[in-house]
């Protein structure tokens, strides 16, 4: 098969594979659409340590069903799929208490950290673990559902935060992450979305999708528009989507006391919070990891017009495009956001 092969740091080839065998309990996928996600180009150039090469990456992915393993019943070839990226034993404690993003045994598609090394979703076929297949509608398009996994991550954060009908939400970082997770707040009773980005246009793609306002930090004291819209109070909740300490801090300095602050963005390994505030006006600080299984429900929000990724993807292109989109990734070209790629 064809595959986009990481043969070391930096160098990404198009090259002839073989194809990946299925166990009894695995699914032979013909992979149809993966997105590029941040988290490989940080695998690409070696930064995050969890891409050792040789490896092929891509864990955004949908495509059909081109082989099941003896113990699968009930999927067939060409059924219109998409999977989780996170691969969950189903047997430590966490995976039958239901937590399986936080299970024990943990694996990602396309990853290879020392622990495990999981070939991905950018080659004509894909091997993945049954338990971690969703079935598609019908329509639903291939490029759009290998957004499923970013959405995922957003109606995540939003489901374990508390969020009450006509709640003001904060939202820092509009970038993939943050326009998805601000359409799930909406859904889930948000009234009134703030965005907060360092770039104009992402503020602005972020009030095409339903923000009601936008702070750029680099013009506004963030803490300080927050309760000018809010009588002073302070937003309701807020969702981190960046991961380092100013950003972080702005959306504690954000809330209302007893507010909640919902951390996603995991850039930076170590930030400082102030202890005093959050522990004086009682603040919740939640982390959120991933996505527990909520993709049928990403499903059906995409597949209503919900939660829309269309205006997010801005490149579709054949795997053999794929270098050159990293490299472009890489350099930070303004004004991309997901690029997917078609084996
Ligand atoms: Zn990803
Ligand atoms: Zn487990």
């Amino acid at each position: 098969m064809n595959a986009l092969l990481l043969t070391e740091y930096m160098k990404l080839e198009l090259v002839e594979f073989p194809e990946p065998g299925i166990g009894p309990d695995d699914v032979l996928v013909r992979v149809r659409a993966c997105g590029i996600c941040g988290s490989d180009v940080h695998g690409f150039d070696g930064s995050s340590g969890r891409r050792n090469p040789p490896l092929i990456m891509g864990h955004e992915a949908a495509g059909e069903v081109a082989k099941v393993g003896g113990n699968v019943t009930d999927l067939k070839p060409g059924d219109r799929v998409t999977f989780d990226s996170t691969v969950y034993c189903g047997k430590c404690a966490f995976c039958t208490r239901g937590d399986v993003n936080l299970c024990d045994n943990r694996e990602v598609v396309g990853v290879a950290p020392k622990e495990f090394k999981r070939h991905g979703a950018f080659a004509e076929y894909v091997s993945v673990p049954r338990r971690i297949i969703y079935k598609l509608p019908d329509n639903f398009p291939y490029e759009q559902a290998a957004l499923i996994e970013a959405v995922s991550i957003g109606v995540h954060a939003v489901s374990i935060t508390p969020v009450r009908l006509g709640d003001v939400a904060v939202v820092v970082g509009a970038g993939m992450i943050g326009l998805v997770t601000l359409q799930a707040a909406k859904a889930a009773g948000c009234s009134r979305i703030i965005a907060v980005d360092m770039e104009d246009a992402k503020i602005d793609a972020a009030m095409a999708m339903g923000a009601t306002d936008g702070i750029n930090p680099k013009e506004t004291d963030v803490p300080a528009a927050v309760r000018e819209l809010t009588d002073g109070r302070g937003a309701d909740v807020a969702f981190e989507c960046v991961g380092y300490a100013k950003p972080v801090a702005s959306a504690i300095q954000s809330v209302r006391k007893g507010g909640t602050v919902t951390l996603i963005g995991n850039l930076q390994p170590n930030v400082e919070i102030p202890l005093q505030y959050v522990v004086t006006r009682q603040i919740r600080l939640q982390g959120s990891c991933a996505s527990n299984g909520e993709y049928p429900q990403c499903i059906d929000l995409m597949a209503r017009g919900v939660i829309k990724v269309a205006p997010l993807i801005s490149a579709v292109a054949p795997l053999a495009a794929g270098p050159s989109w990293f490299d472009r990734l890489y350099r930070h070209e303004p004004n991309i956001m997901k690029v997917v790629l078609c084996p």
